[in-house]
């Protein structure tokens, strides 16, 4: 049963891996959508893409999400009202080093995006949602917002800060018909990894070498699947790992 048919979504990230995957299963579904991303070159072609496939409207903004202002701005120009489901999905990580030696860069790039990014945007639609007493918010955790591993002190403080967000904001929410929830992945094949090498795709490829590793169009069934339930049923994490990962860092290469 489609229940999302004619709801309008804004999903950050949709430029590219999980975002975009979502965007095309909730279009499918005839969901309108608000897609956001920095590269407004893919934003552009996604639009026409998206619009000419599936007959659904396709609002884009590109900004910054690490910038409160340049977020406020770019939602200036939304019909807060009109918007049903908001996907925080837009968030990587930078580097593999471990906290003696990484970059403060990379760890305020991570911090500003994965933290500080979410809570821009839920900031801006949340209270509307709370005062129309309907909406649905989906958080992009990790598996590294359950474990900790080397080599990840920031990601996994980034990720351990979402899953803690997505707890307090259902409380948050509590009594106001808002749903929150959060899927939590393993490894997904996307740009996630050539992101996180500094484009070293090499050492990206050899993140998912020798395993059948999940791929965006996963997260999005899943994505689907929990927005699409009835309005009695909240979700609140799906963790989900490709069949031969078991932890961050137990990967069976067969
Ligand atoms: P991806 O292919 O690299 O896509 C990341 C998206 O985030 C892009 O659309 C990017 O758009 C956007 N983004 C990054 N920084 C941004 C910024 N400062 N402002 C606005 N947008 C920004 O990665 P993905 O795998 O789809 O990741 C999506 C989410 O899933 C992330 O939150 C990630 O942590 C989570 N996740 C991924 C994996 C995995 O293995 N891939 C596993 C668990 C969780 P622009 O570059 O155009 O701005």
């Amino acid at each position: 049963m489609n229940r999302l048919k004619g709801k309008k979504a804004l999903i950050t990230g949709a430029t590219a891996g999980i975002g975009k995957a979502i965007a095309h299963q909730l279009a499918d579904l005839g969901v309108h959508l608000i897609l956001t991303g920095r590269r407004s070159e893919r934003l552009v072609e996604l639009k026409s893409e998206i619009e000419s496939s599936y007959g659904v409207q396709v609002q884009t903004l590109h900004f910054d999400i690490r910038s409160n202002k340049e977020v406020e701005d770019a939602l200036s120009e939304v019909d807060l009202e009109s918007v049903d489901l908001l996907i925080n999905n837009a968030g990587l990580a930078a580097g593999v080093d471990p906290v003696h030696k990484a970059d403060l860069a990379d760890w305020e790039q991570m911090i500003d995006t994965n933290i500080k990014g979410l809570l821009y945007i839920s900031r801006l639609i949340t209270p509307v949602m709370a005062a129309k007493k309907s909406g649905h918010v989906l958080n992009l955790g990790s598996i590294a917002g359950h474990e900790a591993y080397p080599g990840g002190v920031v990601y996994t403080a980034t990720k351990h800060a979402v899953t803690a967000i997505n707890k307090a904001m259902k409380m948050d929410l509590h009594g106001t018909n808002v749903r929150v929830s959060m899927i939590s992945p393993g490894l997904v094949n996307t740009e996630f990894s050539t992101i996180r090498f500094k484009g070293d795709s090499h050492r990206a490829d050899s993140v998912y070498a020798g395993i059948d590793p999940l791929v965006a169009d996963d997260i999005a069934e899943i994505a689907v699947f929990i927005l699409n339930r009835p309005a009695h049923v909240d979700i609140m994490d799906v963790v989900v790992f490709p069949t031969a990962q078991s932890a961050a860092t137990m990967v069976f290469r067969g």
